[in-house]
């Protein structure tokens, strides 16, 4: 890796006009942008993406590169890993042996977000040491239950207990900071992560109930935040009420994308634009870039985030 940049450098120097993203030294991968579930869906044989699965999406994951460093950090581990370190080896191939990641941040025990763990054990990858970073309860619940206790107690993992609002230094150039919100705690605390580099701080929160839950225990709310960060991604799980046929979702927590797009609506342009969809149910129509939906989205100042997408977080 250093002998690539060094060797790009020099490129850069000789050509600028040639000057590709590895210019940056810290940058941020999408490789999932779905709910935990991913599309297509258990039980729903209509998804389109069965016929087309150009038309599927993976669970929400994103990547953290050091390039500087060397160093690469996986957020969350999906139920669809696998695939999603594959793309980000195509993306930013890893320095060394092994699985080449250097930490894992999570953000809460639901399916979507950590049974990826799974595939780092004795029958997967059999990975060696890799730092997990995780809530005091998370940490609990991880070596108290099986299979998980079994990575811990081979040392396919190893536990990196966080603590709320302090952060951990991941790399040189990287801080990540966990916040807790409002969710269905079952078996462990929620949080979401702001990732902060010498040149932005990044939200990074993929699930949870309500926006207002939120500002009321942080006193914080969504609007200030949006000025106070330079990029988020946030929860979009449902587009609108009534898109899960059959069921009241009155009682269903998760802020709507419209209601979202609607408390931020009196930002302007140049701070709408930090915001990114992410976390999007297989219901939900922004996971169509074609759909009406998606280009209300754009057409607001927002953006949907989508596997593959690439964000320099450090020039
Ligand atoms: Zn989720
Ligand atoms: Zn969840």
């Amino acid at each position: 890796m250093q002998f690539t940049r060094g060797l790009l450098a020099l490129v850069i120097l000789i050509a600028p006009a040639l000057a590709p993203a590895e210019e940056c030294e810290v940058e941020l991968f999408v490789l999932g942008a779905g709910q935990d579930a991913g599309a297509p869906h258990i039980g729903y044989p209509d998804d389109p993406a069965w016929a087309d699965p150009a038309l599927g999406q993976t669970a929400t994951s994103i990547a953290v590169v050091d390039h500087v460093a060397g160093e690469r950090f996986l957020f969350e581990a999906t139920p669809h890993v696998t695939r999603q370190l594959q793309l980000l080896d195509t993306l930013a191939p890893a320095d060394g042996p092994g699985l080449g990641l250097d930490g894992v941040f999570l953000t809460h025990a639901h399916i979507g977000h950590y049974a990826g763990l799974m595939y780092f054990g004795r029958e997967g990858a059999g990975a060696d040491g890799i730092p997990v970073f995780v809530m005091p309860r998370f940490a609990a619940f991880l070596q108290g239950n099986g299979p998980w206790s079994q990575l811990v107690k081979l040392e396919n993992i190893v536990i990196q207990p966080l603590a709320a609002e302090t952060p951990v230094q991941a790399s040189k150039g990287i801080h990540v900071t966990p916040l807790t919100v409002p969710h269905r705690d079952e078996f462990s605390e929620t949080v979401g992560f702001v990732i902060v580099t010498n040149a932005s701080k990044t939200l990074f929160l993929p699930d949870l109930d309500s926006w207002d839950e939120w500002a009321q225990a942080s006193g914080i709310d969504l609007a200030t935040r949006v000025v106070e960060l330079d990029h988020l991604f946030v929860d979009a799980t449902f587009f609108q009420d009534g898109e899960l046929t059959g069921r009241d979702m009155s009682e269903i927590p998760h802020p709507r994308v419209k209601d979202t797009m609607e408390r931020l609506s009196g930002l302007s342009p140049e701070l709408r634009q930090k915001v990114r969809f992410i976390h999007y149910n297989h219901t939900n129509p922004i996971r169509f870039p074609a759909s009406p939906e998606s280009a209300l989205v754009s057409a607001r100042g927002f953006d949907v985030a989508r596997a593959g997408d690439r964000l320099c977080l450090a020039p």
